[in-house]
């Protein structure tokens, strides 16, 4: 399978482009016209190609008889993020007191069926409660853009069309297995979908119908979806019983070793000076495990394993592995302090959630269309951030943290 996307899809909620289906997203003018006599001669083309032999003629021409291209998505495509989010912010984000609770709550909820899920896939409840909570905030956010359009235009627009073709092949698949109904086959603008943000050709090789009811549905079924997911860490080498890893403390001066993928056993990292983080011995049934420095040495430190390298490959990013695996040793403990002992390298960390939600009524209240306060840093918010940013004589970057919100809550009236 192919990762490419599935980093720019959790960063795209965050800093590109809205995620939830409410947002309307034709008002902007300047989006591309896309030809509908190119796209109809590409189809035409794709429908000879290999990737869609597995396709009938009747579902073929079902779906896109009347396919039109989404001139919305190729900005999408092409737009990077302003800057690349901090370590700190990331994590602000993902892990926070709201998802905690939400996380523990859902555990709590499904602990019957994420039982039989680990009696058959191996994974830890806690890692899948994790994931679900960070993909789609366990169900609630899945993305509203019809797949078959998204793809399809990807297929036959803009870079990267061969790694969507496959894509655009691969929902067709799905749509014809009747795994999904074709009304709920929607998700984010570069095809990831359902309560697991699959991929369809991740879908194709990991789904699973846990509920026995004849269909993969990952959209429409917690089960389904849990146990997928379950099923994608089984496959990607999932360890059963191993912890993901842990916090750590560095000695005085460390220079050596510093990526994940270089990995000892915990006699090596004993004999380094490494501890755990409150100063404590490493334990001694630690697996093989690399040193993970998400900011280098002067930021937390952390020990990870096989568990932790399997996330991911869910999505590409060390950030988003630790968000994942933190969050479930939150959600599987009652420790109040969600963040980590070593604090973050900066003296202006990131927000929550509520943080932002609270910094947008707050900009709101001054007088900037922000959209609906979701807690969700997007372009509108960070244009009105930066305008405030100017005239409070801060750094101008568009970035929401603390300082900015100290800096809001103390003038809370003031109109620009
Ligand atoms: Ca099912």
């Amino acid at each position: 399978m192919s990762n490419a996307y599935r980093l720019t899809l959790t960063l795209a909620c965050l800093l590109i482009a809205p995620c939830l289906t409410s947002v309307a997203h034709a008002q902007d003018t300047t989006l591309p016209v896309l030809s509908q006599t190119e796209f109809n001669q590409c189809l035409a083309g794709l429908r000879h190609g290999d990737s869609f032999a597995r396709i009938s003629d009747d579902t073929w021409k079902h779906y896109t008889a009347n396919l039109t291209p989404d001139g919305s998505i190729l900005p999408l495509l092409d737009k990077q993020p302003e800057f690349t989010l901090p370590a700190w912010d990331y994590m602000a984000m993902l892990v926070d007191k709201e998802r905690v609770a939400d996380g523990r709550a859902a555990y709590q909820q499904w602990l019957p069926l994420l039982r039989q899920i680990q009696s058959r896939y191996g994974v830890d409840p806690a890692i899948v409660v994790s994931v679900w909570g960070v993909e789609s905030n366990f169900g609630k956010i899945t993305g509203g853009r019809p797949l078959v359009q998204s793809l399809g235009t990807l297929s036959c627009f803009g870079r990267r069309q061969a790694y969507f073709r496959t894509e655009f092949a691969s929902a067709l698949q799905i749509l014809q297995n009747g795994d999904i109904a074709p009304d709920k086959l929607n998700g984010s603008w570069a095809g990831a979908f359902g309560q697991t943000q699959f991929m369809p050709s991740t879908f194709l090789h990991t789904a699973v119908d846990f509920d026995g009811d004849g269909h993969r549905d990952v959209v429409g079924s917690v089960p389904d979806a849990l146990a997928s997911t379950a099923n994608f860490l089984h496959q990607a080498g999932y360890r059963t019983g191993e912890p993901w890893g842990l916090e750590v403390k560095l000695p005085a001066g460390y220079a050596g070793s510093s990526t994940r993928k270089n990995k000892h056993d915990v006699a090596y990292w004993i004999a380094q000076g490494i501890t755990q983080a409150n100063g404590k011995p490493l334990p001694p049934n630690l697996p093989d495990t690399g040193l993970l420095l998400p900011t280098g040495t002067q930021g937390p430190a952390f020990l990870t394993g096989k568990n932790f390298d399997t996330i991911y490959s869910y999505n590409a990013s060390e950030n988003y592995a630790l968000a994942i695996a933190q969050l479930s040793t939150l959600v599987g403990n009652h420790n109040d302090s969600i963040g980590f002992v070593t604090p973050w390298p900066t003296d202006d960390p990131g927000l929550s959630r509520a943080e932002n939600r609270e910094l947008q009524t707050l900009l709101q209240a001054r007088g900037y269309d922000i959209g609906m306060p979701d807690g969700l840093i997007g372009a509108k918010t960070r244009v009105a951030i930066r305008a405030e940013q100017g005239r409070l004589g801060m750094p101008v970057d568009g970035r929401a943290g603390q300082k900015m919100l100290a800096a809001l809550r103390a003038q809370p009236g003031a109109t620009h």
